[in-house]
């Protein structure tokens, strides 16, 4: 058991944010044979027949011999060996989404996925949506999604994160995620490191447009990040310790999106720059990159942005607000068009909710004259980029787009047009206005 997650477990929290906060899941263990301990929960638990999730590798890996013992349990074992799509790969989309459900006969009580992000996010999906609890045996530190409750889907080719639910019981073993390669081990470091961005975007909502903000989670978020910089050589290393901390970080952010209920602690611009990325390749055919490769090289991109926010004063900043041409809703919908192709309608209806408000251009622009020394040290909180980029080398992770393989156009592309993604306040939401 992990002693840092294990304290918020099953807790029901009255927090000063003004919510009341759950942490549903029941069970975290992190230790080398992690994976036998699965039979054992589910015989305590009186579950007897469940459906085990993988794809063709994970089963080879681990899911085979999870079945085997399993079934040495007595415990009725269903199988879903989610299929590659045209390019070779597995992806959680609708294709994925309706396998799954038909590997799931209606007598199975329990969902385990053996896999790393994507199979978890099938999973947690379908399981929300049968209403059946799920187990997760990552296979990778590669995401910080296991924990979560929103599964990113691709529908229709656009990137969507449905909200949905929380694994009752995570096992993930280490001697498993030792095996696991290491550019995987990168990008759930990368994943981490995009924390430091997400969390400064959080704060300008806060600021700038009151938005809804948890001290609890947002330091939980810090705790995460600040586990895996602390042990970046052991993590690079692949040691027991370093594995155990990117873990217990990947999973902490987790728990921390679970406080709040959803992603804004874990997720801002850099996450938008790499979903955007990411439908990008998708339509143009190309192979997916890893998720948290992407995060962390869009974080060193953000990071920069905010550094450039540390060299603009009070003055120089209201007189480029007074210039500056506000949005409106007529000319980002045009440029979303113009942006997102087929896609379009989708942006604009996450853009535009029909029952939202919009936001006042002309007060947000006097609210950031107001609080630009508040906008100064959230940027000054975010680790220089040239830092960032140290850890990222130091787990042998790509750091710069061309070593991730996005080429400058499709670059320039979002950082123009990824704020698009999502209808959330962040700096390239802010930038655009000075
Ligand atoms: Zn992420
Ligand atoms: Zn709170």
């Amino acid at each position: 058991m992990s002693e840092i997650l294990n304290t918020w477990l099953g807790r029901k929290i009255d927090c000063e944010c003004g919510q009341q906060h759950e942490i549903p899941i029941r069970r975290i263990v992190i230790e080398r044979d992690a994976m036998k301990q699965v039979a054992h929960y589910l015989n305590e638990n009186g579950y007897r027949e469940v459906t085990l999730v993988a794809d063709a590798r994970t089963y080879e890996v681990a899911g085979g011999k999870l079945r085997e013992w399993l079934e040495h349990a007595q415990i009725k074992v269903s199988l879903s060996v989610i299929r590659q799509n045209a390019m070779g790969e597995v992806a959680a989309n609708e294709e994925a989404i309706v396998q799954t459900l038909l590997d799931t006969p209606l007598s199975s009580e329990v969902l385990i996925v053996v896999g790393s992000g994507t199979l978890h996010d099938i999973v947690r999906f379908v399981a929300h949506r049968t209403k059946r609890p799920f187990l997760s045996v990552p296979t990778a530190p590669s995401v910080d999604g296991f924990a979560s409750v929103g599964a990113p889907l691709i529908v229709r080719g656009f990137k969507m994160t449905i909200p949905a639910g929380a694994p009752e019981a995570i096992f993930a073993d280490l001697a498993l995620l030792a095996q696991a390669p290491q550019a995987m081990i990168a990008a759930g470091f990368g994943d981490m490191l995009g924390k430091h961005t997400s969390l400064a975007d959080w704060s300008l909502g806060r600021v700038l447009l009151d938005e809804h903000y948890c001290e609890l989670s947002a330091r939980l978020t810090r705790e995460a990040v600040e586990l895996c910089t602390a042990h970046v050589e052991e993590i690079a290393q692949r040691t027991d310790l370093g594995l155990l901390k990117l873990t217990e970080g990947l999973i902490l952010s987790g728990l921390s999106m679970l406080l709040v209920g959803h992603s804004r602690p874990a997720s801002g611009a850099e996450h938008h720059l790499s979903h955007y990325w990411e439908m990008v390749l998708l339509q143009q055919r190309r192979r997916a990159l890893l998720h948290g490769a992407k995060v962390g090289v869009a974080t060193v991109l953000m990071a920069q942005r905010y550094e450039a926010l540390l060299g603009i004063t009070a003055s120089e900043a209201a007189a480029r607000l007074a210039q500056s041409q506000a949005p409106s809703e007529l000319t980002d919908a045009e440029r979303i068009r113009q942006a997102y192709g087929a896609m379009a309608e989708q942006v604009i209806a996450e853009n535009f909710p029909a029952n939202g408000k919009g936001v006042d251009a002309a007060a947000l622009k006097a609210r950031i004259v107001q609080k630009w020394g508040d906008v100064q040290a959230i940027a000054q909180a975010v680790p220089a980029s040239e830092q960032l980029s140290v850890w990222l080398e130091a787990v042998q992770g790509p750091v710069t787009t061309e070593q991730l393989g996005v080429e400058p156009e499709l670059v320039e592309a979002s950082l123009q047009d990824a704020l698009f993604v999502r209808n959330r306040f962040t700096i390239l939401r802010l930038l655009r206005l000075l």
